[in-house]
């Protein structure tokens, strides 16, 4: 084993949040900073030329690889778990960049009272309204302290869209159920390609309030307040699950890289695999991180400040194996570690098929029309057998030749053979989704924990998910699909598919890579593994970034809400923390 000099900060991760701390550390201090990523270097010139399919959406090159460390899931406490063999439900991603690298860059903000669900909820239906079983709590910040790291967050990333509430006055074609916005998008929206404005038509004529789909994607040539210039979209359609060509799509290598790279502050260091953060239980505080090296050598990196960001699981589950704060047991409700596991509902509510053909092979992932009609508490749920909601979109994703391909309506009878290819190839173009992103609240027995039994490729316990959908979410996505159904006809489908409803989550059928929970925020170490700043109540020098802070799931994707408490950490340590090393709450 090897010991190497101090470095003043570590960060875990190079994704988002890793490289956006680095960034914001190496501009704004003197500090030393190493960045340990354990997949491989990327650039975001490597992407040029990139629109394989193959390669990047059926093997998912930019993923995390399964064969070295995979998760293990069970639906209630009672059953063993077992490994998940293949990428499924949610696609890590691993290398410079992470996600951010294949994300699909729809970037909506949480409404404000996903921060206050436990109060809002008990305030307006009585607290019998939630979901049995439930675990929700308030995440103790307000929308007023988040909503300038929004606005930082959209000029970062050159967000497009509406804005539908301006300082508290609605505007028209925007979304008028959001948050008060303290500035509109730095930019116009994308394109709307034709699936989108069919069903923007629709949804007006319904009488709900669609809006142009918010996107890191520019709409416009762009330069951010950091100086990075990125060119405008020309909309191809290989966004999801594939890097930028034109590095339109804002991702932590067009985006955040270039700096990093540039700053003499920071060493970034890639195929660096962490196992455990280093604490000394007795003066609370984490002194390092060992990691295998990219030669395979056991190395320790001391560090004055230890920064974690490699997402929901593995943040939760580096913080398991280092013994830091207690883990979570869900028939005592003792412990924190691991505890509100959720994932988003997303799925597709209705599959439209059209006597005409969508051009569907052009768009962006985000491009396309959304609605929040039935988002949240922006309807009102006394009547209904469910609390919360989420939003519908038809989105002109760019239906790419091998993952597209195949959709036919239960008009055509056969799944196979010639009849089956010719109705194929007729409907390839002709077929789009009424999609739907919902809230999954928290429930005391979804949570995180070591695996008793299986174990990675260097012999450390897998994490071990226990999540299943409930009454709540299953009455949710009934809703959804009738709606979705409603809106599939108002555009004018010849054929509609509504979905089947949940039953048991599915490992295999991709929902989203929204993951969240497991290293949550709050304001007290009862109930929170970290304070509203990210800062471990047992290490105040431990700050622990992304969806694994978040109390329960929002309905809208998370990396804007991600971004912008990466940067309310940004600002507490490096204004804070630095100045006075200690407790910030
Ligand atoms: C297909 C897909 C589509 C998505 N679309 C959207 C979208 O449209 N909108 C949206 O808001 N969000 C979207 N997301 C989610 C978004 O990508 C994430 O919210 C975001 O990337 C999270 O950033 P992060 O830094 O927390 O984690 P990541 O981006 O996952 O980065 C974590 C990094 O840590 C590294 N790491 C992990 N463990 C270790 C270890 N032990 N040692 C060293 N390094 C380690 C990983 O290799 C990885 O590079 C999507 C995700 C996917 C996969």
């Amino acid at each position: 084993m090897k010991t190497l000099p101090k470095t003043d900060a570590v960060i875990i991760g190079g994704g988002w949040t890793g490289l956006l701390m680095a960034k914001e550390l190496s501009a704004r201090t003197p500090i030393s900073v190493v960045v340990l990523e354990r997949g491989a270097p990327r650039h975001k010139e490597d992407y040029i030329g990139g629109m394989d399919e193959l390669d990047y959406n059926v093997r998912f090159r930019l993923m995390q690889d399964y064969g070295l460390q995979t998760v293990t899931l069970r639906y209630t406490t009672k059953d063993k778990a077992i490994p998940v063999r293949q990428l499924g439900s949610f696609m890590p991603g691993q290398g410079t960049g992470g996600a951010g690298e294949h994300w699909g860059a729809v970037w909506p903000r949480f409404q404000p009272d996903v921060f206050n669900l436990l109060t809002s909820t008990t305030q307006r239906y009585g607290a019998k309204k939630l979901p049995e079983g439930h675990s929700v709590v308030d995440w103790g910040v307000t929308w007023e302290e988040i909503e300038p790291y929004y606005v930082k967050a959209d000029k970062l990333v050159g967000a497009g869209g509406k804005a539908g509430n301006l300082r508290g006055k609605v505007v028209d074609g925007g979304n008028i159920f959001e948050g008060a916005r303290s500035e509109e998008y730095p930019l116009p929206p994308t394109k709307t390609p034709y699936f989108g404005s069919l069903f923007k038509d629709a949804a007006l004529k319904l009488g709900y309030h669609p809006y142009p789909n918010p996107a890191a994607i520019l709409s416009q040539n762009y330069t951010n307040p950091d100086g990075i210039s990125r060119q405008a979209c020309f909309y191809c359609g290989f966004c999801d699950r594939f890097g930028c060509m034109v590095g339109a799509k804002s991702q932590p290598t067009n985006t955040l890289l270039p700096i990093v790279e540039k700053a003499k502050s920071v060493t970034l260091r890639h195929g660096c695999w962490v196992r455990r953060i280093v604490y000394d239980k007795s003066s609370g505080r984490a002194t390092g991180v060992s990691y295998i090296d990219a030669n395979g050598e056991e190395t320790i990196q001391p560090a004055d400040l230890v920064i974690l960001g490699s997402w929901t699981l593995n943040n939760t589950r580096l913080l398991l194996l280092s013994g830091i704060g207690e883990p979570y047991d869900p028939n005592t409700g003792k412990g924190v570690v691991g505890r509100n596991l959720t994932h988003q509902i997303s799925f597709t509510a209705a599959q439209a098929f059209f006597d005409k053909p969508l051009n569907r092979f052009m768009g962006a992932a985000p491009a396309g029309t959304r609605m929040s009609d039935f988002d949240g508490d922006a309807f009102d749920h006394s009547n209904l057998p469910f609390i919360r909601g989420g939003t519908f979109a038809g989105m002109g994703t760019g239906f790419q030749p091998i993952v597209g391909f195949g959709a036919v309506p239960s008009s055509v009878k056969t799944r196979w053979g010639s009849e089956w290819k010719k109705a194929a190839v007729y409907w390839y173009d002709r077929v789009g989704t009424v999609s739907f992103a919902g809230e999954h609240v928290a429930y005391r027995d979804h949570y995180f924990d070591l695996d008793p039994t299986y174990k990675d490729h260097l012999g450390d316990p897998l994490i071990r998910m226990t999540i299943d959908w409930n009454e709540n979410e299953r009455e949710v996505v009934k809703f959804a699909i009738a709606k979705g159904v409603e809106i599939a006809k108002a555009m004018g489908a010849k054929e509609i598919v509504p979905s089947a409803p949940y039953g048991h989550y599915d490992t295999r059928r991709y929902q989203s890579t929204h993951v969240q929970g497991g290293t949550i925020m709050g304001k007290s170490p009862e109930h929170s593994v970290v304070n509203t700043f990210g800062q471990h109540w047992q290490a105040s020098n431990l700050f622990v970034m992304g969806a694994s802070q978040f109390a329960n799931n929002g309905s809208a994707n998370p990396t804007p809400s991600v971004i912008a408490f990466t940067y309310r950490t940004a600002d507490a340590v490096i204004d804070r923390y630095l100045k006075h090393p200690g407790k910030l709450a």
